[in-house]
């Protein structure tokens, strides 16, 4: 089954700057893929463009089945099944733990406060913060604050997760514990397409590994093979 298809997305700005140059990608159901490259060669914005965070002037986007429109109601659609994780956590400071994680599911799915609580406290439980449920964001260190961020993305349910360098802004002993989350996240069957220089992780869950540069993709292969290249 395919998940997310990319056809040719080519987007440039105003100032003729080309940032994606036609590019194709297909990920299956369940897949991890793993996106590298020199900063500024459109990784942050071609994933982007997966769940209409990104517009493009040309291409198109097909994600599990759903052609990528302008149309609003398509917007949300596919927005309810593409979660996305950022490198800053984007956590809403003013809310409990527990209450940006059950946030979304409340107000744009209508789910009942307690069923929506209760799934985030299993979310909570799962990425290992139960214990900070009615702490805020401040109080959570940066590698907690991603895992909550990660909680409130999975209580949306979504088919399909996006990190966005999800480690880049946290202290080096931080970074081990939001890359296990997202690798048993990887192992539940997730379909994931991640962002990331963190080698190691592309070396053990990437199922592929795409290296973009200037606005284009240059290599994709099983890790394995990408990394063994000269
Ligand atoms: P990566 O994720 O690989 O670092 P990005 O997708 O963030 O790359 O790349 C964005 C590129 O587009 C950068 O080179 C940035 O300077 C450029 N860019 C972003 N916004 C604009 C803009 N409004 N006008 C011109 N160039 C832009
Ligand atoms: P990030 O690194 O967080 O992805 P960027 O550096 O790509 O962010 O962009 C931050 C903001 O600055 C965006 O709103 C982007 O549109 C704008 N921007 C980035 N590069 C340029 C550029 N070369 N010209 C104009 N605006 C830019």
């Amino acid at each position: 089954t395919l998940m997310i298809t990319a056809e040719n997305v080519e987007k440039w700005y105003d100032n003729d700057f080309h940032v994606l140059r036609g590019v194709s990608l297909q990920v299956t159901l369940g897949e991890v893929v793993v996106i590298m490259g020199p900063s500024g060669s459109g990784k942050s914005t071609f994933i982007r463009t997966f769940n209409a965070l990104e517009p493009y002037q040309k291409g198109n986007i097909i994600i599990d089945g759903i052609k990528l429109s302008h149309d609003l109601k398509n917007i949300e659609t596919i927005r309810r099944e593409v979660g996305m994780v950022f490198q800053q956590f984007n956590l809403f400071p003013h809310l409990s733990v527990l209450n940006n994680v059950t946030l979304a599911p409340i107000w744009v799915r209508h789910w009942k406060k307690e069923k929506a609580e209760a799934i985030a406290m299993q979310l909570l439980e799962k990425v290992g913060i139960l214990e900070q449920a009615h702490k805020y964001p401040a109080q959570l260190s940066g590698g907690q604050q991603q895992r909550v961020a990660i909680a409130r993305a999975l209580a949306m349910q979504p088919k399909i997760m996006l990190f966005d360098e999800p480690t880049s802004a946290l202290d080096p002993e931080m970074i081990k514990e939001v890359l296990d989350t997202m690798k048993s996240l990887a192992e539940s069957g997730m379909t994931m397409v991640c962002v990331t220089h963190e080698v190691g992780f592309a070396r053990e869950v990437a199922d592929r590994v795409v290296f973009m540069d200037g606005g284009k993709i240059i290599e994709i292969a099983h890790p394995d093979q990408f990394f063994n290249n000269p």
